[in-house]
């Protein structure tokens, strides 16, 4: 049974972190922290890195991960939190591949991934984007897409 929980963990970790990823998102990275989420949205191309300062947020995001494997594996008692830590990398994972691959195609794998719900993320994330300042953006979320962005175009593009 014991192995069902820690299954149960890990997912609903990785349900947290989508909200935690919003929470972020919206209120350090477009807070505190847009500074290093600033050339995310300003795609300053005389600089052609493949790099942005948005990436130190993978580091960034890997500390909790890494505290929780850490504390988990070596605390008697706290084995739960390595699946904390299991969870919050899968989330990691999966952002990158939907959000650094799929959307902004720093990599050219799944070039034909096409459906409602991936159709749906790339326009709240697009949305996302035709902001470029600090103020006033929105869709800060991922995978969890406001029921606007399934319909057509003229039900969300106002800005
Ligand atoms: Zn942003
Ligand atoms: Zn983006």
């Amino acid at each position: 049974m014991i192995v069902l929980l820690y299954i149960g963990i890990t997912i609903a970790t990785v349900a947290a972190m989508e909200f935690t990823a919003w929470w972020a998102h919206k209120y350090l990275m477009h807070g505190a922290l847009w500074f290093l989420h600033e050339d995310h949205h300003k795609h300053d191309h005389e600089d052609d890195s493949f790099f942005e300062k948005n990436d130190a947020f993978f580091i960034i995001f890997a500390v909790p991960s890494a505290l929780s494997y850490w504390i988990g594996l070596s605390t008697p008692g706290l084995m739960w939190l390595t699946f904390v830590g299991l969870g919050i990398s899968i989330y990691g994972l999966i952002y990158f591949l939907i959000h650094d691959v799929y959307i902004h195609r720093r990599f050219k794998w799944f070039t034909h991934l096409d459906n409602k719900y991936s159709r749906a993320i790339l326009r709240a994330h697009g949305h996302h984007h035709v902001f470029t300042e600090k103020e006033g953006s929105e869709s800060f979320g991922l995978l969890v897409v406001d029921e606007k962005y399934y319909g057509r175009r003229k039900d969300w593009d106002k800005k």
